[in-house]
């Protein structure tokens, strides 16, 4: 079997996955983005994968999302997300490539990457990272931390808040999680109305997730295989 004749045999069947899971959940399906993530795997699957019809993807290391989107600047309309931890640091090179950051979780990161947008002249769509736990050195801002946050991205004028993102942690049932993060994004929306999106589910949980409420789910493992373990 080729690359491209495995990857439409796999999204074929994770879309069959979150078609009958929006069909479950009485949802229609254009309400669920399917965000391929493609960290470890070359701009060549990319390819592929634009080539099936996907247009949003995602990486989660700065450098090695930077060497890929520079090869990929021919494919019109890819729209690139980072949903890895970010050091403020890497604020501006990130902007560079990414249209949009998923993984924003403290004031300082957001001052960054405001800072970084402005200065490249664009307004750069974020996500706030929500740690449901609240064991924030796996990555995201507390609960109680949110609405301190979700002022800061808004009140630069550089940053749109889209709404949020998180990783169910291991130490609780993925559907409480999922239903945390729903609950977080509608408190959001009163005092930040573009706050619509709720990114959550991965290959392993996507059904759960789509079934409380996810707007947005992040496949890699199950769009491209196992990833071998690789060294930073
Ligand atoms: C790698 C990654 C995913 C995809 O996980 P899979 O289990 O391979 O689908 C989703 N979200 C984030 C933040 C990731 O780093």
């Amino acid at each position: 079997m080729s690359r491209r004749e495995e990857l439409a045999a796999n999204l074929a069947e994770v879309e069959e996955r979150i078609a009958k899971a929006c069909e479950a959940a009485g949802r229609d399906r254009s309400e669920v983005m399917l965000l391929a993530v493609t960290k470890t795997w070359p701009a060549s699957d990319v390819e592929l994968l634009y080539e099936l019809g996907l247009r949003n993807f995602a990486e989660n290391r700065d450098q090695e999302a930077g060497a890929k989107v520079s090869q990929l600047r021919h494919l019109d309309g890819a729209r690139w997300h980072m949903v890895g931890r970010l050091q403020r640091n890497k604020s501006k090179s990130v902007v560079e490539w990414a249209d949009q950051v998923d993984s924003v979780d403290s004031v300082r990161l957001a001052e960054a990457l405001a800072k970084a947008a402005h200065a490249k002249g664009t307004k750069l769509d974020v996500l706030l990272q929500v740690s449901i736990d609240g064991d924030t050195s796996r990555g995201g801002c507390a609960i109680p931390d949110v609405g301190e946050l979700a002022g800061a991205i808004t009140r630069s004028g550089d940053l749109i808040l889209r709404g949020a993102m998180t990783v169910a942690p291991l130490t609780m049932k993925p559907s409480q999680a999922f239903e945390a993060l729903a609950s977080v994004v509608t408190g959001l929306r009163d005092d930040h109305p573009t706050a619509t999106e709720v990114s959550a589910g991965m290959s392993g949980d996507l059904e759960d997730a789509i079934s409380h409420g996810s707007t947005c789910v992040r496949v890699g493992t199950a769009l491209l295989g196992s990833r071998r373990l690789t060294l930073p």
